[in-house]
């Protein structure tokens, strides 16, 4: 884990990844949010390093420095940077996620509803989260299903400031349901649908199909298919 490997970061890397952020803003502007994640298995100190010298970009958060077990680091970190700090993609049940939000040690918190318990479990943790003055970030990597459980359970929260999306470039992704806007996402943002359930009208099976993973073409696997050293169900990030 991150805290045991003796890596650091040098000052010229806080430089490198500062005046990567800045190019970025300096691109995109202050009206659309920047969030950043992937730092790499470092410990606090490099983690607070680069926080401070992110600070001048007003970042939406900043991600995963430190795997979330270390709720006390946590902590130091929020106390240590002006920059939200977000975890909680890889934590399960609201039970999990409560030494963070009880120590006050996230800006940001960060389920994934795939794999936090669902549409009612990350409910009732948005609402714990909100308590303690604490916004609700989704994490996701999935198909439209997924997708739009995590709309209206975000349209049920008060405390939600955005959903995850990594099919941006994925032609056909809003097709593999019917019965919703193609694209599905407009200007970032998805309408929440009236229809009944999750909204949309049926999966489109043969598109599924047709864009299955062929190291592994498997549709509707058993569930021990998760059991083995491929799932990549981590623990941390
Ligand atoms: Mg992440």
């Amino acid at each position: 884990m991150h805290p045991f490997t003796g890596i650091q970061v040098t000052p010229k890397g806080v430089e490198y990844l500062a005046s990567y952020v800045d190019t970025v803003r300096s691109i995109v502007g202050y009206d659309v949010a920047i969030a950043a994640d992937h730092f790499g298995h470092i410990a606090l100190d490099s983690c607070i390093r680069i926080g401070k010298a992110l600070e001048p970009f007003t970042l939406a958060w900043i991600e995963d420095l430190i795997p979330w077990q270390f709720t006390d680091q946590w902590r130091q970190l929020t106390e240590a940077v002006a920059v939200p700090t977000c975890t909680g993609e890889d934590i399960y049940l609201t039970e999990g996620f409560k030494p963070l939000l009880d120590a006050g040690a996230i800006r940001v918190v960060h389920p994934d509803p795939a794999t936090s318990g669902g549409i009612a479990e990350t409910k009732r943790l948005g609402d714990y989260a909100q308590e303690r003055g604490v916004a609700m970030a989704l994490h996701l990597a999935a198909s439209p299903v997924a997708t739009m459980a995590c709309v209206h359970l975000a349209a049920a929260t008060e405390n939600f400031l955005a959903l995850e999306h990594h099919a941006a470039d994925v032609p056909f992704w809003s097709e593999l349901v019917t019965g919703l806007p193609r694209p599905l996402i407009q200007d970032g943002f998805i309408t929440v649908p009236d229809a009944p359930g999750l909204g949309f009208g049926d999966i489109n099976e043969e598109l599924f199909r047709e864009h299955l993973d062929q190291r592994d073409p498997v549709f509707f696997a058993e569930t021990g298919h998760w059991d083995g050293e491929t799932a990549h169900d981590r623990l941390w990030s």
